[in-house]
C-alpha cells in the first residue's frame, strides 16, 4: 500500500530526514517510535504529500509527486498531531471537509457525500454531536470528529500523528482500539506515530525506531521494545515495558 524508499527531507538547511525507507502491506498497522525531533512527523507529513522531499514515495502503486493535490487526498488520509479547530463550525461541517477531495466545488456536497458523512458519524458514535460547535466538545470527542473527517475522505491509507498525545490514558487506549476497529471494518492501512511507547506495541503490528532522522531499528513491538534499544535512542525518560 506504502512504499517510502530514501526518503530524504531537508528543512531549513538541516537534513531531518535522511534516507528512510519504510514499507506498509495493505491492512497492515505500522507505527513510528522515536525520541522527540527524531523526524517522526517529517516522514509523515512527507506522505501525506505537504513537504517537499527527495527519494520515492509510491502509495497504492503510484507515485506520490505524479498525484494530483485531489488524487492524493484520495488515497491517502491524515490526522495532525493538534489540528486546528474553527471557530463556530459544527462537527457535521468540520466532518464534511473530508468530502473536499470528492466534490467540484467546496460547500456543495451531494446527498451522497452527506450520506457518507452521516455513516461515519454513526460508526464513531458521533451523531448526537452533529449540530454541536466542535470547539466545546471534549478533547477524546474531538478526536474522533478528526477520526471522522479523514474517513469520509474514504482513502485507503490512514495517517495519524501522535493520535493518542493530547489524551489521558483511559481515553488513549479507547482511540486506539477504535482505530484498530475501524482499521479491519474499513479495510485500512494505517501509519501512525506515537512516542508512548508504553501504548505503542500494543495496537501495531511492526514498529519503526526512528533517531535522528534515521531508521535504527524495525520489527515486531516486541523486538523493538528492548531496554537495550530504548536506552540508546530514547537517552532519557524510557519507560520500561508492561509485560
Ligand atoms: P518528531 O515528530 O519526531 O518529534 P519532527 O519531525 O517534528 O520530529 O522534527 C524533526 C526535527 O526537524 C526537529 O529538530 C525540528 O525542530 C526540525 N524541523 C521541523 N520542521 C522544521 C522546519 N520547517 N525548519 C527547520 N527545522 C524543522
Ligand atoms: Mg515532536
Ligand atoms: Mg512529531
Amino acid at each position: 500500500m506504502l512504499q517510502v524508499r530514501d526518503l530524504t527531507v531537508t528543512l531549513g538547511g538541516a537534513t531531518i530526514v535522511d534516507r528512510v525507507s519504510i514499507g506498509v502491506d495493505p491492512g497492515e498497522w505500522v507505527t513510528i517510535i522515536g525520541p522527540n525531533g527524531a523526524g517522526k512527523s517529517t516522514v509523515l507529513r512527507a506522505v501525506g504529500g505537504v513537504l517537499p522531499f527527495q527519494g520515492s514515495i509510491t502509495i497504492g502503486g503510484q507515485e506520490s509527486a505524479a498525484l494530483t493535490r485531489r488524487a492524493r487526498a484520495r488515497s491517502v488520509a491524515s490526522v495532525a498531531q493538534t489540528p486546528v479547530v474553527p471557530a463556530g463550525m459544527s462537527v457535521l461541517e468540520y466532518a464534511l471537509l473530508g468530502r473536499t477531495p470528492h466534490v467540484p466545488v467546496l460547500g456543495r456536497e451531494s446527498a451522497a457525500d452527506l450520506a457518507v458523512v452521516e455513516g461515519v458519524l454513526a460508526q464513531l458514535d458521533l451523531e448526537r454531536f452533529a449540530a454541536r460547535p466542535l470547539e466545546t466538545l471534549s478533547g477524546g470527542e474531538q478526536q474522533r470528529v478528526f477520526l471522522a473527517r479523514a474517513l469520509a475522505q474514504q482513502a485507503p491509507l490512514l495517517l495519524l500523528d501522535e493520535p493518542t498525545s493530547a489524551l489521558d490514558i483511559g481515553h488513549q487506549q479507547d482511540v486506539l482500539e477504535l482505530v484498530d476497529e475501524l482499521r479491519r471494518e474499513n479495510r485500512l492501512t494505517v501509519l501512525a506515530t506515537m512516542h508512548d511507547l508504553s501504548i505503542a506495541g500494543e495496537y501495531a503490528d511492526r514498529l519503526v525506531l526512528l533517531d535522528e532522522g534515521r531508521v535504527v531499528a524495525e520489527g515486531p513491538p516486541e523486538l523493538v521494545l528492548t531496554e537495550e534499544l530504548l536506552g540508546r535512542h530514547y537517552r532519557a525518560n524510557v519507560r520500561i515495558i508492561p509485560g
